[in-house]
């Protein structure tokens, strides 16, 4: 058997207890306990005379016991040995808490090393509880750079780094070298090896750093090579025809932008060259990515075969619906709606449809990935805000349909509002094309954007009066209120309006006004039934949390009100102002806050500046930093352990090429010597099809 797959339990001092604990932190097998990296680091390594150390210093001194230890018993339960130690430049004292057993290891007249932090009042200089060990140890917990880790209940740093020391020692000489020979050369990278001893256990700062180069390196690699592997056989693809535009033009109640009639025509392009497309579409909010959409469904459907379209949420997809059945069913097209709500029987006779080739398109949510639903002359797969599907439910939107034509996939259009760093939409999206929208429709009116705290209230209330007198509608928007914030003292709760309780309050508030709410705990078949009324008209309040921020359109709706918008991320701001502004009426946003943080004033300030989406997505990179920007698996990305997929952008690109230039000479990584790297592929691959939003 594998050394590097055997039990932990195989490791001296490693017994059922600890065993389980490590198990705790997913640490099963010799291999996932040296891939187990410390989170930080101590530098135990410099020895400084006592004279030196300043108050609240962590240190490590060499010093020589002076008095014999002694123990006292303060009183029940609290014991405490007490020397002295000194150095050729001054004196320390030394004190353990409950650790009475130090009385025995430490002796008058003998050096050891201590290691801790030191508190010097006047000339008066002690250190409690410090870690030691005699001065003529092998270096161990003094002396070096020593790793913290996470722990967990039943787990000491002690017992962890001995085991890991063990674990180096037993299996380090089977630890395959992933990279490829080339690959360690080019990059300039030490072997792996090397790496995992001083990823552990470095000699300096130096050999550290070279380490941890190595493995944010490898794991951007594995992720290249597992999301290369996804599309080395993207190629052939279902031609069809170009077709004379102007005819759909003519039939659309409104000029299409240049902008628009761009994008239509790049993708058109790809569509007819008879190899599979794979384009984003990237435009702000309202910049009108539908219609081109429209286009290109018109053209699939003309050249006689069916297009999907995939929305995030049930509301979107029922809007997509109504839009594109007004735009496309007078030019003949029929189409079908497919949510997670549909009847069985209403599936049914949907399928029944589609193998009789009665519909050209379907739109619908994830439920279109169900099992069981067969897409017969599928051609085009549209999806709407496509980061917010995993990575594995992406790869059956490309996959042919059995049985289809040729067995040819499907083209793929992606269609997104969030602005993406080019550099991620690369590794994300993989060699995706990239149309932009960057043209705003005509005749819109910059949607008016103002700050204020609570105190304007009555103001606020007044002014939604008004407007719903003139007949337009209005959106309240309060942040998820998680279960955390209810228990954190940061954030009484009573602070945070959860949209039920801001809905109460409007209620009392404004008497004789529709109010109505929409919340995350709500079926979606109720969301949808509110989301109805609101497009009809029957609502003139709509409350709700984040649930209206992708793309439903409500042309009525004039005012914005966003509570507590200090807990939004600007670019999330940005899309749930892109909700009004949407018809012929003048829209408002406001931002209520009251918050007094500067970062917080920054925010606001950019969002009443400007209206340009990827000037608020950088002013938020900026503000909040990368970390938060890809976190929340916003990506559909595996979490990386030693990579950032935010800052590590330059090792990214390069990872991405060398994995690149690897695939093409060994696409399914077959080779003997690709063996290693092959299995961690697959287990990177599988930690994507785990990653679904
Ligand atoms: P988004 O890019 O945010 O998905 P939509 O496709 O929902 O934008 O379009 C926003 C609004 O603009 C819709 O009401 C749509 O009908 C309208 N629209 C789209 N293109 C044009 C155009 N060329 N002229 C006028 N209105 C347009
Ligand atoms: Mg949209």
């Amino acid at each position: 058997m594998n050394t590097l797959q055997k039990d932990i339990r195989s490791i001296r001092g490693i017994g059922e207890k600890r065993a389980q604990a490590l198990g705790k932190l997913g640490v099963f097998s010799l291999f996932d306990l040296i891939s187990y990296f410390p989170r930080r680091y101590e530098d135990r390594s410099r020895v400084k005379p006592i004279a030196l150390v300043q108050d609240g210093e962590s240190v490590c001194i060499s010093a020589v016991c002076g008095d014999e230890p002694r123990l006292s018993r303060i009183r029940r339960g609290l014991e405490i040995v007490r020397f002295h130690a000194f150095d050729s430049s001054a004196r320390v004292n030394i004190s353990y808490f409950n650790q009475s057993y130090v009385r025995n290891q430490i002796h008058r007249g003998e050096s050891y090393r201590f290691y801790g932090k030191m508190e010097v009042r006047g000339s008066l200089r002690s250190l409690t509880n410090p870690v030691f060990e005699p001065e003529d140890a092998p270096f161990s917990v003094t002396g070096a750079i020593v790793p913290v880790y996470r722990l967990c209940a039943g787990l000491t740093q002690r017992t962890l780094r001995q085991s890991i020391q063990a674990g180096l020692d037993q299996c380090l000489s089977e630890v395959p070298e992933l990279l490829p020979e080339s690959v360690l050369r080019d990059f300039g990278l030490v072997g792996a090896r090397e790496a995992y001893r001083a990823i552990h256990f470095p000699e300096d700062f130096a050999s550290l750093e070279l380490a941890r180069r190595r493995f944010v390196f490898e794991e951007l690699f594995l992720l290249s090579c597992a999301l290369g592997m996804r599309r080395h056989d993207a190629a052939a693809g279902i031609p069809l025809p170009l077709p004379d535009f102007e005819a759909f033009y003519s039939q659309l109640p409104f000029r299409p932008t240049s902008a628009q009639r761009h994008a239509i025509s790049e993708a058109a392009a790809d569509l007819a060259s008879g190899r599979q497309m794979n384009r984003l579409l990237q435009g702000d909010v309202g910049s009108g990515k539908t219609l081109a959409a429209a286009a290109l469904i018109w053209q699939c459907a003309r050249a006689g075969h069916l297009s999907l379209l995939m929305a995030p949420t049930q509301i979107l997809a029922q809007q997509h619906y109504q839009t594109l059945t007004a735009f496309l069913s007078p030019m003949g097209l029929r189409i079908g709606l497919l949510t997670g709500t549909v009847k069985a029987a209403e599936r049914k006779s949907l399928q029944k449809k589609l193998d009789d080739g009665e519909l050209d398109l379907v739109v619908g949510t994830h439920a279109l990935l169900s099992e069981g639903l067969r897409f017969p002359r599928l051609a085009l797969t549209v999806t709407d805000e496509q980061h917010r599907f995993g990575v594995e439910q992406r790869a059956r939107l490309a996959k042919p349909e059995e049985g289809g034509r040729k067995e040819l996939p499907p083209h793929l259009y992606v269609m997104s509002a969030t602005p993406i760093p080019r550099t991620l939409a690369l590794i994300i999206y993989g060699d995706l094309d990239v149309s932009l929208l960057d043209e705003l429709p005509p005749g819109r009116r910059r949607v008016e954007t103002f700050c204020v705290d609570s105190r304007y209230r009555p103001r606020l209330l007044a002014f939604i009066r008004k407007l719903c007198g003139e007949g337009r509608q209005v959106f309240v928007v309060c942040p998820k209120v998680e279960e955390e914030d209810a228990e954190s003292a940061e954030a009484p709760s009573g602070q945070l309006l959860s949209a039920v309780e801001e809905a109460e309050r409007l209620r009392k508030e404004l008497p004789g006004l529709r109010i109505s709410c929409v919340h995350g705990r709500m079926k979606a078949s109720e969301k949808d039934t509110v989301m109805q009324a609101v497009l009809e008209g029957l609502v003139d309040v709509l409350v709700s949390t984040t649930v209206i921020e992708v793309g439903v359109d409500v042309p009525n709706a004039a005012l914005m009100l966003i509570e507590n918008a200090e807990r939004f991320g600007l670019s999330q701001l940005h899309q749930l102002r892109g909700r009004v502004g949407r018809g012929v009426h003048q829209s408002y946003c406001v931002l209520v806050t009251d918050s007094e943080t500067k970062e917080a004033k920054a925010r606001m300030q950019v969002m009443c500046e400007t209206a340009d989406g990827f000037r608020i997505a950088e002013e938020d990179l900026r503000l909040r930093g990368p970390g938060d920007f890809f976190g929340s698996r916003q990506h559909g990305l595996p979490e990386m352990h030693v990579a950032d997929l935010g800052t590590d952008t330059e090792t990214l690109m390069r990872s991405k090429e060398a994995a690149g230039r690897l695939l093409r000479l060994d696409p399914g990584l077959l080779l003997p010597q690709h063996a290693a790297l092959r299995e961690r592929v697959e287990m990177m691959t599988e930690k994507m099809n785990g990653t679904l939003n």
